[in-house]
């Protein structure tokens, strides 16, 4: 049985030994594409290529409830998800890694729920990121020297294009380090799933600028995906420490009880 899921961009299919493609299809639609399994380190694990194996699903049109669907009907409790982010805050630097612990949505159109009624769900999302695995992605970022900021709030917006000035501005005062456009729904899909989630997110730009500093541009699409390839290796080494180190058996986490106390009694 795969147990763990792995949600990200197409330069993790490396990472699985002797992967097989599997063709799902859920009530919710296909997934993003086929779904690897293979192993990392001895370990079952699942993969998706969120943007799909060639990139061609943009941020609003990934069928997230499916991709979750997908993985939590092949018995997946636990999802690494990676991310690329734009930095709204100065000490987030391009080039860093950030375990995510908060999230403001400002998604919109978004089918973020699979509880339309009858069954009426109101889950916490409280705390969304699993603490027993970011305790683990900490400490192994550590112990290989990555620089990694083991916090973060993350703004998610819908895209596809990058925010004006004002814009991020208004993130930055919300509370927002890091930007990004798909790590919700598929945050509050997976809890509503009672699976545990944990974000990666790797910097890859400052967003519209950094204010005050007339030396650092607005993103561009090509240096976010320059910097994102140019730290996959890393990525790859840190996931494989952290699926190594992750227990057979949940248990140090509430993950798996986020539907208990949620559901409107009839
Ligand atoms: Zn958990």
């Amino acid at each position: 049985m795969v147990k763990i899921g792995i949600i990200g961009g197409s330069g993790m299919y490396s990472l699985l030994e002797n992967a097989d493609e599997v063709q799902k299809e859920t009530e919710y639609g296909a997934p993003s594409d086929n779904i690897s399994v293979g192993s990392i380190e001895g370990v079952d694990v699942a993969f998706i290529p969120r943007h799909g194996k060639n990139h061609t699903i943009p941020p609003h049109k990934v069928p997230y409830k499916a991709n979750i669907e997908a993985l939590n009907g092949m018995g997946v409790e636990r999802i690494i998800a990676t991310n690329a982010v734009g930095s709204l805050n100065p000490s987030y630097k391009p080039g860093d890694f950030a375990l995510f612990d908060q999230f403001i949505n400002f998604t919109g159109g978004r089918d973020d729920t699979f509880f339309h009624g009858p069954d009426v769900v109101h889950i916490s999302t409280a705390e969304p990121f699993c603490p027993e695995l970011r305790g683990i992605a900490s400490k192994k970022a550590a112990e290989s020297g990555l620089g990694m900021h083991s916090s973060g709030s993350v703004a998610v917006i819908n895209g596809p294009r990058f925010s004006s000035k004002a814009e991020s501005r208004y993130f930055r005062a919300a509370g927002a380090d890091m930007i990004n456009m798909t790590l919700y729904p598929e945050i509050a899909l997976a809890r509503e799933k009672a699976m545990c989630y944990l974000g990666i997110g790797l910097v890859t730009d400052y967003d519209s600028g950094l204010e005050g500093d007339p030396n650092i541009k607005p993103v561009d699409y090509n240096e976010v995906g320059r910097m994102f390839a140019a730290n996959v290796p890393k990525l790859k080494t840190l996931i494989a420490a952290i699926v190594k180190d992750i227990p057979e058996k949940r248990g140090a986490c509430s993950c798996s009880k986020s539907l208990e106390g949620a559901q409107v009694k009839a």
